[in-house]
């Protein structure tokens, strides 16, 4: 197999990184196209960072990443005769210009309000049912043209969006590392490379050490240099280190518990958090890494228990339905060593809360 690595095609990032967004379209093309969530919209309008670009058209995104809106926008773009796409907003409205520029054939330029998935920096998308069910994932011919992210902005966001993205963005090593020991493909579909482990590895170190003041940092609406290390792990590192490293049973699992509805008032990065704990303990880990990350989650208030997740009355027959469901054919589970079985799964989720219950009640 291949060794394959995917780069979006500029990373910038820092305060008032905005500012660079007109100079970016003109360099891309002639006829811009904004789609914009409301937050987004509500930016742009109060920073004007367009005001000089007469052909840029702002268009209002509609809060679903589903093919009528990806029907909608291709007219537009259409109509428009848009030549570069930006995508503004959450993870939604990113993934929705991505598709939409892939299949328009024109570049895309990303904007991140949020720091809350790896999403951004990714060739990647997920797309919805109107209401909001996971349909598919579409992969792009090419990664983003570029990535910008305006610290400023992100700080702003709520905090609990930067610690969501910090649970999304724990899991890359771990994943990248199972794939790379039993030799599984990546997201690109070939093998990492060493630029990807090294990538994936750098991501989990930045956040052991900054995670803390960095949450701090978000709490407070503060500009740090810990802030800037962790938005640039959550988005560049995490987005480079999954979709090269590759993925396994944190997603796997996250995608079983979106089968129970209790979770879906959960953040993907929350619900990735508590995959990781039960991967660890699934796949035995060395028991002293396996706290070492109990205790971090525990510190960033990333979920350590079922209960946590909104599951407090879940019993054995629906959690088995997580469980099998993270166990499908087609799920990164199987990268992991070994054969996992939904029964592993279900005892490694249960042990997982069980620890998360017994450390709170050692340590309160
Ligand atoms: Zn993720």
């Amino acid at each position: 197999m291949l060794k394959k690595t995917f780069f979006p095609g500029r990373y910038i990032q820092g305060p008032s990184a905005l500012e660079q967004l007109p100079q970016l379209i003109l360099n891309k093309g002639k006829q811009g196209l904004v789609l914009a969530s409301a937050s987004a919209r509500r930016i742009l309008s109060e920073k004007g960072g367009l005001a000089e670009l007469p052909d840029v058209w702002i268009e209002s995104f509609s809060g679903e990443c589903c093919e009528k809106e990806l029907h909608r926008l291709a007219e537009i773009l259409k109509k428009k005769q848009t030549d570069v796409l930006v995508g503004m907003g959450g993870g939604k409205a990113i993934d929705t210009a991505k598709i939409a520029a892939d299949r328009a054939g024109i570049p895309v330029l990303i904007v991140p309000t949020i720091a809350s998935t790896d999403a951004p920096c990714s060739g990647c998308a997920v797309v919805y049912s109107e209401d909001g069910i996971f349909e598919s994932v579409h992969y792009q011919k090419s990664s983003p043209a570029a990535v910008l992210v305006d610290t400023e902005i992100i700080v702003k966001a709520p905090s609990r969006f930067l610690v969501a993205g910090m649970g999304d963005a724990l899991a890359t090593w771990f994943e990248a590392r199972s794939c790379h020991q039993t030799r599984s493909p990546n997201v690109c579909g070939g093998l990492a490379t060493q630029a990807g482990i090294a990538i994936a590895k750098l991501c989990h170190d930045i956040l052991r050490q900054y995670g803390p003041m960095a949450k701090i940092s978000a709490e407070k609406e503060l500009l740090t240099p810990a802030l800037e290390h962790v938005v640039e792990a959550n988005i560049l590192l995490s987005g480079i280190g999954f979709e090269s490293g590759g993925l396994a049973c944190a997603h796997a699992i996250h995608n079983g518990l979106t089968a129970l509805e209790e979770t879906h008032a959960f953040y993907h990065g929350e619900k990735v958090a508590f995959g990781v704990l039960t991967g660890l303990i699934l796949t035995d880990a060395p028991p002293e890494e396996t706290q070492g990350v109990f205790a971090f989650c525990e510190e960033m208030g990333l979920p350590t228990t079922l209960g946590d997740l909104g599951l407090v009355r879940c019993d054995r027959t629906r959690l088995m339905q997580a469980a099998e469901k993270a166990c499908a054919p087609e799920e990164s589970i199987h990268n992991e060593a070994g054969r996992i079985t939904p029964e592993g799964v279900l005892n490694a989720m249960l042990a997982a809360s069980a620890m998360g219950e017994r450390r709170r009640n050692i340590v309160h």
